[in-house]
């Protein structure tokens, strides 16, 4: 910021936040109806914190997130973060998959620039619609010096998480995200930013991921492990095209003695297989009731099944050894 307010641009992609209903008390609404010129204009309070400018880089709900929206979303972002006259970039999204996104631009954004991600969980149309707090939060918390360096942030309800540690808890109520292993990074209330700690964790300039040169990711399958679980999807998944899967397994990422076999027979193969959980928190550690060194697995430590996933996808856009992988695993 040279003069005057922080200068601070929103890319809008969608999500309830720019959602619409025909009622103000049905539970029925689409998300990703309203642009961003609609969402400016519906928090001016906004406009008091920062000179803000808008994009629109897809209007979807975020259950539709894909690879494309997310390369262009990530190259925008490390653009815009380039320019001397942008000091932070708001980015507002579906809470469905606004984990997955907050993670994967952790790891390859190029910037110590403030990045916040927003969401809401009803519609701007809702009886108590918590969008516009939302969205004043995050335009707060981008505008303020102390939240350089901390990689991508998630300013919701109040809270400030990581894009590594926070998961959606649930399916509608408006406290749905927590940060259960890693701890908040702050909070903020009406506008008023406290940061308790960095975020745990490589990121952003600290990675050692970059999209350079990257037009597609590698296919990835999640599979969660039930009862009387056989290999039969984990086959099907490396007949779709998966370079890797991470299955969902049950507490510390187990899984059936018939899908254990299968998956390390494909790990053998060349299939990446990760290890994560379908346990809401808790860490999958390496050779624990899994023999993973001699199966030839990856243990995914602390993160859940969906940013295992966006993990491996990036790994696998270079050749590793197994100890490699499994040291991403450690340091992000
Ligand atoms: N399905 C919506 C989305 O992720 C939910 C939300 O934004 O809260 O876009």
């Amino acid at each position: 910021m040279a003069h005057g307010k922080p200068r601070i641009v929103v890319l809008a992609t969608g999500g309830t936040i720019a959602g619409a209903a025909t009622s103000d008390v049905h539970a029925r609404y689409t998300s990703g109806q309203v642009g961003v010129a609609h969402l400016l204009a519906a928090v001016p309070q906004a406009g008091e914190l920062a000179a803000l400018h808008g994009e629109q880089i897809s209007n979807i709900g975020s259950q539709d997130m894909n690879d494309e929206v997310w390369l262009r979303l990530a190259r925008r972002v490390n653009e815009l973060a380039a320019q001397s006259d942008v000091d932070g970039i708001v980015v507002t999204h579906g809470t469905d998959t606004i984990e997955e996104t907050a993670y994967f631009l952790n790891l390859v954004l190029k910037t110590a620039k403030p990045v916040v991600m927003t969401a809401s969980m009803r519609p701007p149309t809702a009886l108590s619609a918590d969008g516009p707090l939302n969205f004043y939060n995050a335009v707060a918390v981008a505008a303020n010096a102390g939240a350089a360096g901390r990689g991508v942030l998630v300013v919701i309800n109040d809270w400030i998480h990581g894009a590594s540690s926070l998961t959606k808890t649930s399916t509608t109520a408006v406290q749905t995200f927590l940060s259960p292993l890693r701890g908040l990074i702050g909070t903020v209330a009406y506008g008023n930013a406290e940061f308790y700690r960095g975020p745990v964790g490589r990121h952003t300039v600290e990675s050692e991921f970059s999209l350079d040169g990257v037009t597609t990711l590698p296919r990835v399958d999640i599979i969660m492990a039930y009862e009387n679980m056989d290999g039969a999807l984990i086959d099907a998944a490396v007949a779709a095209g998966a370079k890797g899967i991470v299955i969902a397994g049950v507490g510390n990422g187990n899984m059936t003695a018939p899908a254990l076999a299968t998956l390390s027979a494909q790990a053998k193969k060349g299939i990446v297989a990760v290890r994560s959980t379908r346990v809401a928190t808790g860490l999958v550690g390496r050779n624990v009731e899994v023999n993973d060194d001699e199966l030839g697995l990856v243990a995914s430590d602390d993160l859940n099944a969906q940013k295992a996933r966006v993990l491996l996808r990036l790994a696998l856009l270079k050749p590793r050894p197994l100890t490699d992988i499994q040291r991403l695993f450690a340091e992000y």
